[in-house]
């Protein structure tokens, strides 16, 4: 076994991967399988492109529709993982939306819609994906994403329901990570900045112009620049690590 293999590599675990269809979820699953796991997919559209992106590679992937939102689709998830699997041991919780509207556009369903999504859903996958590994005694990390949008305010668009959800998901891994402790499970979130996904590549030029003066890398990030931050946070070697906010930003939100 390589030093590297040693350090990062996850051969003999499963790990879930939420919104795993496109973006930053088909990249990371894609990445986690290349250091080993197998991938287990979760989305309400499918994602049997990233199967077979996986397959391809010579990993092993399998796509189980559920909306995040939906306990009983949760959980009936997880059932099917651990008949397939027969194990968990990294979740990353990754499916998510944004809507840009400003507070007095935006109606009530909206908000509801984004906290739904972004905050109850990662808090009904991480419960039953902690329920599960608690049952077989794994000490898994749980991977919820965040944002850089839950510590700063981006701007010029205006997306309060988005940043709200994303800051509660920031405190929601700390509370989840201090609770589970005595169970070994490790829970961290990811902060990245704006990456060119099918999420941010659609939105309009003039807003992504005025974005690029206010990242001190004058870029938006690739979805492959996430995938050795969350191995790490998969990995046994951040043992230590737990309840961390992991920014992944070129630089935003240092200033
Ligand atoms: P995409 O829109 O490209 O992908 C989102 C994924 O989430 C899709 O696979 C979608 O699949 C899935 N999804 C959405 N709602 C649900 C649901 N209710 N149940 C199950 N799956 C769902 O987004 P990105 O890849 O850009 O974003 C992924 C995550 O990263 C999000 O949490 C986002 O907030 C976060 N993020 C993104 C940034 C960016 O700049 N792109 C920056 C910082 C954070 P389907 O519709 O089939 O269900």
């Amino acid at each position: 076994m390589s030093y590297l293999d040693e350090l990062f590599g996850l051969k003999g675990k499963t790990a879930l991967v939420t919104g795993g269809g496109r973006g930053i979820g088909q990249t990371v699953a894609l990445g986690l399988a290349k250091a080993g796991a197998e991938i287990a997919i979760i989305s309400r559209s499918g994602a049997d492109e990233t199967v077979k992106l996986i397959e391809k590679e010579g990993g092993k992937a399998y796509s189980l529709i559920a909306d995040v939102t939906k306990e009983a689709d949760v959980d009936k998830a997880m059932a099917e993982i651990i008949k397939r699997s027969k194990r968990l041991d990294v979740v990353f919780n990754n499916a998510g939306v944004c809507i840009h509207k400003s507070t007095l556009e935006a109606s009530i369903a909206e908000w509801r819609e984004v906290i739904d999504i972004n905050l109850t859903g990662e808090y009904i996958v991480a419960r039953a994906a902690g329920r599960v590994m608690i049952e077989h005694k794994i000490e898994g990390s749980i991977i919820n994403m965040a944002s850089m949008s839950g510590t700063i305010v981006n701007i010029p668009q205006w997306q309060a329901s988005y940043n709200a959800s994303k800051a509660g998901v920031i405190h929601m891994t700390r509370s989840l990570a201090v609770e589970w402790c005595e169970h070994g499970i490790r829970v961290n979130s990811l902060s990245p900045g704006y990456i060119a996904t099918p999420m941010s590549v659609d939105t309009p030029a003039e807003l992504k112009n005025a974005w690029m003066p206010l990242i001190p890398q004058h870029r938006m990030g690739k979805p492959e620049e996430l995938v050795g931050a969350v191995i790490y946070l998969a990995s046994g070697k951040s043992g230590y690590t737990s309840g961390s906010d992991l920014i992944v930003d070129g630089c935003y939100t240092c200033f």
